[in-house]
Parts: C-alpha cells; structure tokens; sequence
C-alpha cells in the first residue's frame, strides 16, 4: 500500500501532508510552497495553471481564472444567487440544476475544477514521496451537506484519487492537537478561513476524541471581510473622484486585490495607504485611488462579522450544554485567525489565552494525515466520535419536516421509520429527503426525493415499509428500504438534484486524465520549442564569430543544421521528434565548438 495523503481542500488554499514515521509533514509543492492557492486559471490557448500562478493571472483575466469554487461546489444554481457577486468569473446554470463555471465557451462543474486542484496535490506528494500516490483523506467544512461531500468525493475520483474518508476540517485540527498532546482536555477549534466560518467543541478523554457540538455559517470568511473593504473603497473613491466605480471586471478584480492586500497589512500594521494609479479612463481624463485605511476603519468595518462568529461560538457552547470555564485550550485555524481584533474578541469570550502552537494555515491538513495514518496504521488509533452537522428527516404531511436523526448524533447514525399508503392499492410512495433545522420542510435544504415501488397491492395503511437512514463515518447518507411484508429490500438511490450519475463521474473521470496528459504534453512540446530557440540563437552566433576559422564542411554542417531547426519550429509540434532535434543540435554545436 503507498502513502496515504491528507489534504485540506480550503476555498482559497490548500495544503497536502502526509505521515513519516508517525509525525505529520507538510507536502511543498512545485514553487516551493507549504500551501497551494485553490485557484484554477485557464490561458487563451486553453492550458490550465493551478496555484500560484494562476493567482497570479487573477487581475489581468478574471473571467478565466477561478478562485473560490468550493462555495458552489455540490450547491444547486437557484440556492447561490448570493455568492455570485463574490467572483469574477461567470456562473451559469449547468446540467442538473448545479452551478457551472463557463469559461471559454466550455462548461465545468465545480466537481471538476477542484479536481484540477487535488490533481495538483497529488502530483506534488508523487513528486515528493517519489511514488504513485492513489489514496487520500479530505477535509470539508462541518456544515458541508451530503451532496456537498458528495460532490468533494467526486472531484477526488476526478483527480485519480480513492478518497477514503471525508472529515470534518474542525475535527481534523483536534485531531492534529490529539496527536500532538495527548492528554485529556476540552477544546474548542475556531476556524476562520477564505470562505467560511466554523467553531467546535471537542473533548478528548484519552484516545477518544469526541465532538461534543459543532456550528458555523459556510457564508461567512475572509473573502466576505474583503468585500466591506472593496465597499468601503469604492465610497472613498466616488468621493474623491465624483464618479462611481465601474462594474468592468478588471478594474473590480484590481479594487478586490488591493482590498485583501490592505486587510493582510493592517493584520501587523496599524495603517496601509491603498494606491491604485490609472484605475481606469474615461472622457473627463484617468482616476487614480489613493485612500489611507487605519486598523480602526477596518475593526469598525468588520466587527459586525467577527461578532457574527461569537454569536456561533456561545452557540455551540450551547449545544455542548457547556460553558466557556469548562474549555481548556482555544485552537485557532484559518487565515483570518490571524487578524489581531479576532484573536482579541475570542480571547476574551473564552477568558484565556489562544493555543498558538499550530500553523493555522496547515493543522487541518495536518489532521487529515493523522487521520490517514490512522487508516494505514502507523499511528495508534485515536477514536474519533465525530457528529451530524444538520438534522436528517423527511417531508410529512402538511409539509412539515419529520426530524429522523437530530443534530450532533454521534456518527455513524442510524434511523428507522415505516411508511405506508394513504389510499388503497397504492403502489408506490414518494419521500423527500432533507437536511436542515426548520421545522417547515421547504425551508430545509432537499437532498432529493425517492419512490418506493412494486409496493403489493393491499388496503391503504395496511403495507409497512421500514426506510432506514444512515450517516455513515463521512457524513453521506444512505437509504435502504424494506417492505417488512414481503421482506422484499432495495437500496434506494437518492436522486440528488445536484449529484451526478456513476457513468458521469467515470466519463468526466477518463477526460480530466486526457486534459492532464495533454496539459503535459502542451508544456513538454513549449519547454522543448524553446531550447531549440535558444540552440538556434547561440549557433548563428558561433556562425557569425567564426566565419573565418571554421573548415566549409564545418559552416556548410552548421547551415543544414540552422535550416533544419527553424524548418522544425515552424513544422513539427512532435515533441520527440523535437527532442531528438534538440539533441542533434547539441551536437553540432559541441562538434564546433571543439573546432574553434
Ligand atoms: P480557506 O480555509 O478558505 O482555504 P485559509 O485558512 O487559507 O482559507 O484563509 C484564507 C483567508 O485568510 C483569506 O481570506 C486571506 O485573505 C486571509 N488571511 C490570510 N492571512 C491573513 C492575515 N495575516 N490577516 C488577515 N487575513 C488573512
Ligand atoms: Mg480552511
């Protein structure tokens, strides 16, 4: 069995580890980087850049440059309206009533795009371990729902991954700090990331980590603190200029740069002056920005949101039936721990001071390979108690919502409820399926809807059919339906209106493995273009400074082969033809040069 990676899969970054030798190490992929910008960019030729550099083309190419995806990942197009404004690239409505990305005039579903970002990961741990990497651990958000890690999973088969566990990214930081300390305590994890925001209460009692509670808001992240700031911004700058800002992407993504660049700052600086010359031009001339903003604009900017992740702070305190004397250690994750009037809020609603002995940016991934160790059996087993995030039932009558599995069950849960028929002879019944704490079903999120059929024709009411509902260990749900009667039993498909088909999953499957050996090959094919430039540049220079010393067989060698190399740059686009171009060249070139 190869190495079992870990991977935080973060709405803005994201980071790989895995174990050696019992301890947790965090993966540095190709730039040399401990995390990876979840950001997939797409070039005009259609070559994809995941990371770094594809963050990089942000300002100048908005359109084809996506950032952010997991807000929309396994979400259905009708219930994100409000996130659309939160990127600059095109939403559009896709197959299955899911949200898409069109970029270039071709569909991707967010399933895909972040498969291009776990592709990246893995190709960096194969590179790093200098083995095939095939398994992997997750993290998704607590609040993430059954389609949500649903859809995560699916991007893990994308990429060429078995992804063996989904796990809460919360819990995996208890489990970085289990691993780390061992001893019994009471913590509390607060993660404050790019994209969302989660809190929660765990006890570890020896080996067993138990989540007592877990809440948070997956609208709410430092991408949401960038935006009052974008606002803020933007009122300074119809002050100063008498004009509103323009909605052109551009200079939107430019104002969106500058204002996370500004809050990053004021995290070590008290001020920052925000400078963005030629914003743009119109008829009366260009408009330049030029703003000072002071932490304490930002805090007051902010304290709304930071109060927000308070509030779900005593909350789950709440549901842990606890209060804040009870937690011993505060763990803070996420980049936007990082910002000084947060850290000072929970310090002061916990009364203590914050664990600081993890690198908020990688204690999750860190978790994962924990947990992924512990699935290799490496590392002695921590048990993990973890819980349901969300209340699981069924639409009953009057459209109400049948709670089957409340809120913060321990996992894997399991629950039972029969059904019958309302009218005589009824052969099938219809049940919808959701997650949600609104006692009005549609005010639930509907994880879809099922038909039980073939039910044997009897009086109504008569038939019993006992559906069970389980969560297993990752969070997804699973339905399984018997007609105690005829002991008849089937596994009922969910029909996630926004999940995908197995046959999908495997077409989409085999074509991201083809765009990634074509992606290869494209990079191969310009690398090996461009050392036959640079071979072309430097023989016409050994042609021009010897002219006069060198035999004619020798100039007439060095001319075939100058004619064979542009001729080759303008006809092949075969790369071991190319390559072996190249080597030819490298020849001539030591030939001469041993002549001169
Ligand atoms: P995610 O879990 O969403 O991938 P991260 O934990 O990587 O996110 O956090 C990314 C967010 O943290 C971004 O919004 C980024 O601007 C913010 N961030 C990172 N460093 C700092 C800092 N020093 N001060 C304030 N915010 C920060
Ligand atoms: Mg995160």
């Amino acid at each position: 069995m190869g190495t079992i990676i870990g991977i935080d899969l973060g709405t803005t970054n994201s980071c790989c580890a895995f174990m050696e030798r019992g301890e947790p190490r965090v993966i540095i992929n190709e730039e040399g980087g401990r995390t990876t910008p979840s950001v997939v960019g797409f070039a005009k030729d259609g070559e994809r850049f995941v990371g770094e550099i594809a963050k990089r083309q942000l300002v100048v190419n908005p359109e084809s440059t996506v950032y952010a995806i997991k807000r929309f990942m396994g979400r259905r197009y009708r219930e994100c309206r409000a996130d659309f404004a939160l990127v600059g690239y095109p939403i559009v409505e896709g197959g299955s009533g899911e949200c898409a990305v069109e970029v270039q005039g071709r569909l991707f579903s967010p399933r895909e795009l972040s498969a291009f970002v776990l592709q990246k990961l893995k190709k960096a741990a194969e590179d790093f371990l200098g083995e095939p990497v095939t398994e992997a651990v997750i993290t998704v958000p607590a609040y993430f729902t059954d389609s949500q890690r649903q859809a995560t999973r699916d991007a893990g088969t994308i990429a060429g991954l078995d992804v063996l566990r989904i796990i809460n990214e919360p819990t995996a930081a208890a489990l970085a700090y289990v691993h780390d300390r061992r001893k019994s305590s009471t913590i509390a994890v607060y993660d404050f990331g790019g994209g969302t925001f989660d809190v929660s209460i765990l006890h570890v009692e020896r080996d067993v980590a138990e989540v007592k509670a877990t809440r948070g808001d997956n609208q709410l992240g430092g991408a949401d603190l960038d935006r009052l700031l974008f606002d803020w911004l933007s009122q300074q700058f119809q002050r100063e200029n008498g004009v509103p800002l323009p909605s052109d992407r551009v200079v939107v993504q430019r104002l969106r740069d500058a204002a996370e660049r500004a809050k990053l700052e004021l995290s070590t600086a008290t001020s920052t002056d925000v400078q963005l010359p030629f914003l743009f031009v119109d008829a009366a001339g260009p408009h330049h920005l030029q703003v000072t903003v002071t932490r304490a604009i930002f805090e007051d900017l902010i304290a709304g949101l930071v109060e927000r992740t308070l509030a779900e702070c005593r909350a789950a305190l709440t549901d842990a039936k606890m209060s804040v004397d009870q937690i011993d250690e505060v763990v803070m994750v996420g980049g936007s721990s990082r910002i000084p009037m947060v850290q000072e809020r929970v310090k002061a609603l916990f009364g203590r001071p914050l664990n600081k002995g993890f690198n908020p940016d990688e204690v999750v991934a860190v978790g994962a390979a924990v947990q992924a160790g512990m699935l290799e059996g490496d590392v002695k087993g921590v048990t993990l108690l973890d819980v349901t995030n969300f209340s699981l039932g069924i639409e009953v009558k009057g459209g109400q919502f049948g709670r089957l599995i409340p809120k913060n069950t321990t996992l894997p849960a399991m629950a039972r409820r029969q059904v019958s028929t309302v009218v005589d002879n009824q052969r099938s019944v219809k049940i919808h399926i959701l997650q949600g704490e609104s006692p009005v079903a549609r005010e639930n999120v509907s994880m879809g809807e099922f038909e039980l059929n073939n039910i044997q024709p009897a009086p109504r009411g008569l038939p019993r059919i006992e559906v069970t509902f389980q969560i297993d260990a990752n969070g997804i749900v699973d339905v399984t339906a018997r007609d105690t009667r005829s002991g008849l039993s089937e596994q009922v498909r969910i029909d996630a209106p926004a999940g995908i088909s197995k046959a999908d999953l495997e077409r989409l499957t085999a074509q991201h493995a083809d765009l990634a050996a074509a992606d290869a090959a494209a990079r191969e094919l310009k690398a090996v273009r461009a050392t036959i430039e640079g071979q072309i540049v430097s023989l016409e220079g050994l042609q021009r400074a010897h002219q006069g010393v060198l035999h004619r067989s020798d100039l007439d060698g060095l001319d075939q082969a100058l004619k064979r190399a542009r001729m080759a740059l303008l006809k092949s686009s075969d790369p071991s033809n190319l390559k072996e171009l190249a080597d030819y060249l490298q020849r001539v070139q030591k030939h001469v040069r041993a002549r001169v």
